[in-house]
């Protein structure tokens, strides 16, 4: 072998190959990252960034300059076609966060934001270079990248990591099925300035008997997506302008309003799919090459950043050796059982917003009016839709040794902690609290950082601690918890080192 071997190529520079790029970055790997085109997005596409993504950023360091530059989007109102609102969620009201919101901010603008992160540990996006081919050796990958000026670089790698997109050709080329539909409804799309006198900071759903028109207020602009699938004024052969869109809308739209100059426009479909594979060998797949779902709920990127999150602590590990590679396979375990939840979700949500039969649009809005009102299930919705809910209670990583009856591990970290190691609360009154830390320091200290709460920390009541301790993963999960230096010892050990 004549080239120096990569830990990590990166393909793909959208918003979950940057993710990926800037954690590797952050736990210490070298990496490359490539992507075939020859700038970042520059359109809004992906606008809503959900709370658990926003705890995500919190732990990167980098979500202040996100609120900066977004819009904090504080709940959703949707109206019937009597102009009656149907459903009204206050997410402030809903989500145990410290973002209990969506933030509205352009994909350009949050690949901006990683774009600057990842610069800041010393790497930049190699553009215009195209993956072309892949082989897996058994102890690494050989992957061919075309330049702009035409010559391939071979590129010999430990880790591959497929973060290019819907038409993922790392994907294809590991012949992995993306199993799936294309839903028949057609969308349109617009981002525009809006003028009329609803909230600005709330998202708008209307539903209209020829089909729902959203509304996705940012900060200098607006994005309208209007269904047209039974739309006759729109004929989906004919480019969309301005002025078809702008008839539609005021057919469609109740409220009075004027719209600005646009400064994108679309016109969609769609896609369903789920990889039936994450992982083959040394080559893992992340975000839009992995599933693919309906906008309802803007889960796409949010889902993807987290695969990122999820996986890039774990390959960090095994490439410097602390643990047991066999840590890879939860990538998928925890991840793709996830993003399956996500499709059956946004899929429900987009087949209850397109309902069309009088009967099935009568009792849509009835019980949303009269069963959605109830707290316990808008909070139930909340949770979903921010990302909060997500745990990972299954997977062969969470492990209890004690009864807690607020967590358990695999759930959230109720707190956002900065680290990159593993993080071991300990209860200041935990009977093996001496034995614990020196068993951390002598055996573990590259692995595990640790603090002690006192019995008035406001921690120690949230983690519910009681005289045991609390194992929190780089990702912000509860990994496990436990009250003795053998339980610390047996998770260590069987779960992370063998
Ligand atoms: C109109 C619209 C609205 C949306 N709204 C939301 C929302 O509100 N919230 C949300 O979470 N999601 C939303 N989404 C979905 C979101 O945009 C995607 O889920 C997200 O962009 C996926 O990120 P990714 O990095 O996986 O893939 P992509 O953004 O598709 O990036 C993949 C990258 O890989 C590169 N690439 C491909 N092949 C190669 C190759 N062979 N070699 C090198 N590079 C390659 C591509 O050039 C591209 O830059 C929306 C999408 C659209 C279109």
């Amino acid at each position: 072998m004549e080239n120096k071997l990569l830990p990590a190529l990166i393909v793909g520079a959208g918003p979950v190959g940057l993710s990926t790029a800037c954690e590797l970055k952050q736990h210490g790997i070298d990496c490359r990252i490539i992507d075939k085109k020859p700038e970042a997005t520059q359109t809004s596409n992906a606008l809503g960034v959900h709370a658990r993504s926003l705890e995500m950023w919190a732990g990167m360091g980098i979500v202040e300059q996100a609120l900066q530059q977004g819009l904090k989007l504080q709940g959703i109102t949707i109206y019937d076609q009597a102009i009656q609102p149907l459903i009204t969620l206050s997410l402030e009201k809903l989500l145990p966060s410290a973002f209990p919101y969506v933030l509205s901010l352009p994909q350009s603008k949050t690949e901006q934001l990683l774009t600057q992160h990842l610069a800041s540990y010393g790497l930049t996006v190699e553009r215009s270079c195209s993956l072309t081919s892949l082989e897996q050796s058994k102890d690494y990958i050989i992957a061919k990248i075309k330049h702009t000026e035409g010559s391939i670089e071979t590129i010999n790698t430990q880790w591959l990591l497929g973060c290019d997109g819907y038409h993922s050709s790392v994907r294809d080329s590991l012949n992995i099925q993306y199993e799936g539909n294309d839903l028949k409804q057609e969308f349109i799309m617009i981002d525009a300035p809006l003028t009329w006198q609803k909230e600005s900071n709330k998202i708008l759903i209307f539903y209209h008997p020829s089909g729902i028109t959203a509304v996705f207020p940012m900060v200098d602009s607006s994005r309208i997506i209007i269904e047209v699938s039974n739309d006759k004024s729109f004929n989906a052969n004919i480019s969309l302008t301005y002025t078809t869109f702008l008839s539609i809308l005021q057919n469609r739209w109740p409220f009075e309003f004027s719209l600005g100059k646009e400064r994108w426009m679309s016109h969609f479909f769609i896609h369903e799919r789920l990889a039936n594979h994450y992982r083959f060998d040394r080559i893992f797949l992340l975000g839009d090459a992995a599933h693919v779902h309906s906008p309802a709920g803007g889960q796409g990127m949010n889902t993807g950043m987290q695969d990122a999150y999820n996986l890039t602590w774990k390959l960090a590990l095994v490439i410097k050796e602390q643990v047991n590679p066999s840590l890879l396979n939860t990538y998928e375990e925890e991840r793709r059982p996830i993003a399956k939840k996500v499709l059956n979700s946004s899929n429900q949500m987009t087949k209850i917003a397109v309902l069309r039969t009088k009967i099935a649009v009568v009792l849509r809005n009835f019980l949303a009016k009269n069963v959605f009102s109830n707290k316990k299930l808008q909070q139930k919705f909340a949770l979903q839709i921010s990302g909060i809910a997500n745990n990972y209670r299954h997977s062969f990583l969470s492990k209890d040794y004690v009864k807690n009856s607020c967590l358990k591990a695999g759930d959230r970290a109720p707190t956002i902690i900065k680290n990159k190691k593993f993080t071991l609360l300990i209860a200041e009154d935990c009977l093996d609290k001496e034995k614990i830390i020196r068993l951390i320091e002598i055996n573990y200290i590259q692995l595990v950082g640790w603090q002690i709460l006192s019995i008035n920390n406001e921690q120690y009541t949230l983690y519910q601690l009681n005289k045991s301790y609390c194992l929190i993963r780089p990702d912000q999960y509860l990994a496990s918890q436990g009250s003795t230096y053998e339980h610390l010892k047996d998770y260590l050990v069987r779960f992370l080192i063998q």
